[in-house]
């Protein structure tokens, strides 16, 4: 599943121009030219990832921002705000607004699409398509396969992206409403005990390769992926 990127961009060139390298990188564009029809591909498409311009009309892309952060649909979306403007208290205001990235206009498109991989690894692992390898696990986000010790193991779509996050974020406590927003996403709601469901089968299905153990319980707080 490709990650979906709303451009909010009032020029219709530079629009172009980013829909254009956004597919070319192997994303979905989605585009906006102000802030009503950026909520209306939000509520229609839930974007992964939104390129805002500073300089829109009516409603600028800072307040834009701001607005974005309020609102629990897109308050964890990164925001890469794209400007004219180049001065350090600029870029703090950005910042401060709620923005996770920010590039400086004119950019070439392999510094933007290096932006958005970034920003993109950093919050939406789940996302990145990278096989990881640890603790004798190795899971291929691309061929969506989990091999344990060298064997095949079957997991249901849940588990595979529940042990992906584990495996992309080990060593950390994660609660389970952490989990639930991080792997259900935060427009679906599900009771918490689901998650200790789908951590049961999770172990279970890694038991017979002595790996269950890789998912651990911390009492009072949730569960970790350790290799200790
Ligand atoms: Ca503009």
């Amino acid at each position: 599943m490709s990650a979906k990127i709303l451009i909010v961009e009032d020029e219709p060139a530079i629009q172009e121009l980013l829909a254009f390298n956004v597919t070319q990188a192997g994303f979905i564009p989605l585009r906006a030219s102000d802030a009503e029809e950026a909520w209306q591909q939000i509520r229609d498409y839930a974007p992964d990832l939104i390129l805002l311009d500073w300089m829109l009309p009516s409603t600028s892309g800072v307040v834009l921002a701001k607005q974005l952060r309020s609102q629990d649909q897109t308050r964890d979306t990164p925001i890469i705000m794209l400007t004219a403007r180049g001065d350090e208290r600029d870029k703090i205001l950005g910042l401060e607004s709620g923005a996770d990235d920010y590039i400086t206009k004119p950019f070439s498109p392999r510094e933007l699409m290096a932006r958005i991989r970034a920003v993109m690894r950093r919050h939406i692992p789940v996302l990145a398509s990278d096989t990881v390898s640890l603790g004798g696990l190795e899971l291929s986000p691309e061929s969506h396969r989990v091999t344990a010790r060298g064997k095949p193991v079957e997991l249901g779509p849940t588990e595979f992206r529940l042990l992906h996050f584990f495996m992309t974020h080990a060593e950390r406590v994660y609660s389970r409403a952490q989990l639930l927003d991080q792997v259900w996403g935060t427009q679906v709601f599900v009771e918490e005990r689901t998650v200790d469901v789908h951590i049961r089968r999770l172990r279970a299905t890694l038991e017979s390769s002595g790996l269950d153990n890789l998912i651990q319980t911390v009492r009072g707080s949730g569960y970790r992926f350790s290799t200790n």
